[in-house]
């Protein structure tokens, strides 16, 4: 097996950091990453970087609904990570068409991250090309996404478990993890299992932590309460380092085995793409 280059699995880096948010609010209901990326949006938006942002919150057990957010209070309220495929971009779209939004962060996948990217730099159309007013595109790390309905289904069929005990989903070492209130253990479903649930489309991307992004975020097993964040852009630097200075923001170095980690996962997700597109195209 050729071994792959750091560059090649992580993008464009400019600091990798472990950050927490440092108001104790952010950091207790985000409990498994502490929060940074909430406090750095909290910081873009007290600090006029951007008057609104654009995620997704958890409306109703694992579903996700996108929101526009333009206050401190309901960007508290927005949960983290969904595991649906939701259309904020076409929210963001909308958002900075009614120009009720002068500049707008953007919280996404990598692959929603990539197609910002390329329609700014190549826009389709000419007037649909809003990337100027796009302050700060942040990218979570993914392992991929789902169908909800045939997914939900079958955790109610198999398991037992409703939609809404379900805390967390995660799609790594050869298999879907579900993490259910009360259960210590995750559930483990293998990927030839799970395959009808994930996304096709995602089985087949290589990108794991949002090379496109101005920041990418997420998390990792060896700093459970620190968010990884990885500032990527000019921009996204500038962002990082106004969140510490304006004190929203902690942050460490980010360790060997947390790197480590972070690699494997990248690589991991890259060599299954390899595996599928020899499957299926
Ligand atoms: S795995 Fe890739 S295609 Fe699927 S949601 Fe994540 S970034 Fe998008």
């Amino acid at each position: 097996m050729v071994p792959l280059e750091r560059s090649e699995l992580l993008g464009p880096t400019r600091r990798i950091v472990l950050a927490r948010a440092v108001d104790e609010r952010i950091r207790k209901s985000r409990s498994g990453s502490g929060g940074a990326v909430t406090a750095l949006l909290a910081s873009g938006l007290a600090g006029g970087e951007f008057d609104a942002v654009v995620a997704t919150i958890k409306s109703r057990g694992i579903e996700g609904r996108a929101v526009v957010i333009t206050d401190r209070d309901t960007l508290l309220r927005a949960a983290g990570s969904r595991w649906t495929l939701v259309e904020n971009l076409k929210l963001l779209h909308q958002a900075l068409s009614s120009y009720r939004v002068r500049k707008a962060a953007v919280v996404c996948t990598p692959c929603q991250a990539h197609f910002l990217k390329q329609t700014a730099t190549f826009p389709l159309v000419e007037g649909t090309d809003f990337s100027e007013r796009i302050a700060l595109v942040v990218g979570l790390f993914c392992m991929g996404t789902f169908s909800q309905p045939s997914f939900t289904a079958f955790l109610r069929r198999r398991f037992g478990v409703s939609p809404e005990e379900v805390t967390d989903v995660s799609l790594r070492e050869g298999a879907l993890h579900v993490e259910v209130e009360g259960r210590k253990a995750p559930l483990r479903i293998p990927v030839a299992e799970a395959v009808e649930f994930v996304n096709l489309g995602c089985l087949l991307c290589e990108d794991y932590t949002a090379s496109d992004a101005d920041i990418s975020a997420g998390v990792a097993a060896a700093a459970r309460g620190w968010t990884v964040l990885v500032a990527r852009t000019k921009r996204g630097a500038e962002m990082l380092e106004k969140g510490e200075a304006h004190g929203f923001i902690e942050t460490a170095q980010a360790p060997e085995d947390v790197l480590v980690e972070i690699l494997q996962r990248a690589e991991e997700k890259m060599r299954r793409a390899v595996e599928y597109k020899l499957r299926f195209v």
